[in-house]
């Protein structure tokens, strides 16, 4: 052990590598139910060549690694299943390059959303990247290779869509570039290459490390404005995602649906949010967003809420902080999500379901649900908040959790980021083939098996 700790302090310097039990203790855990797992080590390193160094240590010594960016992502994925390294990005979080014509940021990993976004405010206004609503120092890399979304996902999709091309330090230790930047000094796209990018998405670090994206980057207009459209009935919710959508006017739609505060109780809340370069754009697009749903106007079943002034801001900035504040609503700091990502017409099932298990279990829910595309479909989003300091609390959570991740699958949606026990839920509805093919290609990629073990795993 003194051996690996000495080699490990030669690779990233003393201040950058832990075994001391407190530090241990704090990367045992996140916020949700999981139990925590002791790493080894916590390292942090500088560059790409630290992580391989680091890499061709862990694979002479056959020690598992574990990639961690923020480690906001709740269901665990970050915890050292098997022991081993957890390899904390976030020294690696230089902002390498802008290019307005082609609209793209390339950042070290480990960058945070927060300082990427407080990169361009400064340095390059007229763009903005999208933005999850986890806390700001949720890691670019973290999120993308999740396949996470955010506040332009109406617009342009998963982030992992917006991945223009990554760097990444394979489980044998070689540095590999995916996308343009395999070829070209421009990190302009994946097309049209062979996209391997698929190689490394999705997969919860257990099939290499990324140092380096290329996101995309969009036009930041001058005015913003946010719609909200209420209903009743959730059964209209599909298609009114799909009509709002379909206007391409929307940047981001987010339904929200909580018991608290007693107001919100049984509604659906819409919110539409857009952008416009000019005044007169801005109120053409509220009209356009109107006639879209003119027919559930008309018939008295919806409408836009007015929304008072001091209420406006909040909607208008992102991250959004109501989920943040759901986050704590119990005190205690417990807080965790399926998030389920599935065809938008299943969204009235998906609301019942969701509520008849929270009622069951008694847990704290808030509900939603952001569109991906143009209607494309849904990530839903099943929250429960708990007190971490009360054991019943938790493990009330913790059933409610794993029943949302069985009917998430039985309706046909799948959920995301699953934690380790979901995996394997979700292993067991998947075509054994594409089990089979996965499992290869992490035999080719990691052959002494030191990527995250215990994830994507029967
Ligand atoms: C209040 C709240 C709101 C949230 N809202 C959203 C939202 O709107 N949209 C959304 O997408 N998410 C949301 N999340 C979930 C989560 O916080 C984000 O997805 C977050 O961006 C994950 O990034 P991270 O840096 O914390 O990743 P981590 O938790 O550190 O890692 C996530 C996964 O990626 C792997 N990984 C991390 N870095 C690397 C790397 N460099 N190379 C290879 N693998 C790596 C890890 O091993 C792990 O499997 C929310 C969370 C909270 C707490």
């Amino acid at each position: 052990m003194e051996d690996i700790h000495d080699k490990l302090t030669d690779i990233v310097g003393k201040q950058y590598v832990s075994n001391s039990p407190e530090e241990l203790f704090i990367y045992s855990r996140d916020m949700g139910t999981m139990e925590p797992r002791y790493p080894d080590y916590v390292v942090m390193p500088n560059s790409t060549e630290e992580v391989q160094k680091i890499v061709f240590l862990a694979n002479e010594k056959r020690i598992p690694i574990v990639p961690m960016g923020g480690g906001l992502v709740l269901s665990g994925l970050t915890r050292a299943l098997s022991g081993g390294i957890i390899l904390d990005m976030k020294r690696m979080n230089r902002i390498l390059e802008v290019n307005e014509s082609s609209r793209y940021a390339l950042v070290e990993a480990g960058a945070s959303q927060g300082m990427l976004q407080a990169y361009l405010k400064k340095h390059h206004p007229s763009l903005k990247h999208s933005i999850p609503d986890s806390p700001p120092i949720a890691t670019i890399g973290g999120n993308v290779l999740i396949h996470g979304s955010g506040h332009l996902s109406a617009a342009g999709g998963f982030h992992s869509e917006m991945l223009n091309g990554l760097e990444v330090v394979l489980p044998t230790g070689e540095v590999a570039r995916i996308g343009s930047c395999a070829t070209s000094p421009y990190w302009f796209s994946r097309s049209p290459l062979p996209d391997l990018a698929g190689l490394f998405i999705g997969w919860a670090g257990t099939t290499g490390i990324a140092t380096k994206l290329a996101i995309k980057l969009y036009p930041n207009k001058k005015f913003s404005d946010v719609r909200i459209f209420v209903t009743e009935a959730p059964e209209l919710a599909p298609d009114v995602f799909n009509r709002l959508s379909g206007t391409q006017v929307p940047e981001d739609i987010l339904a929200a649906m909580a018991p608290k505060p007693e107001w919100m109780e049984g509604l659906q809340m819409i919110i539409v949010n857009y952008g416009a370069e000019t005044k007169r754009e801005l109120i053409l697009k509220r009209d356009i967003l109107t006639e879209s749903v003119r027919k559930y106007i008309d018939e008295k079943v919806g409408g836009f809420m007015t929304i008072p002034t001091e209420m406006k801001g909040r909607f208008l900035e992102a991250p959004q902080k109501s989920l943040a504040q759901f986050a704590d609503v119990k005190k205690g700091g417990g807080f965790e999500y399926v998030g389920a990502i599935m065809p938008i017409e299943l969204f009235a099932e998906a609301y019942r379901k969701g509520i008849d298990i929270a009622e069951r279990h008694e847990v704290t829910y808030s509900f939603g649900a952001r569109i991906i595309g143009l209607g494309h479909c849904m990530m839903f989003f099943f929250a429960y908040a708990f007190n971490r300091a009360d054991e019943s609390d938790i493990k009330s959570a913790q059933k409610a959790l794993e029943e949302t991740n069985a009917a998430a699958l039985e309706m046909g949606g799948i959920p995301w980021k699953a934690e380790a026990p979901a995996q394997k839920q979700i292993i067991g509805k998947m075509d054994p083939n594409t089990f089979e093919l996965m499992k290869r290609i992490r035999s080719v990629l990691d052959p002494k098996g030191i990527m995250n073990p215990g994830n994507w795993e029967a």
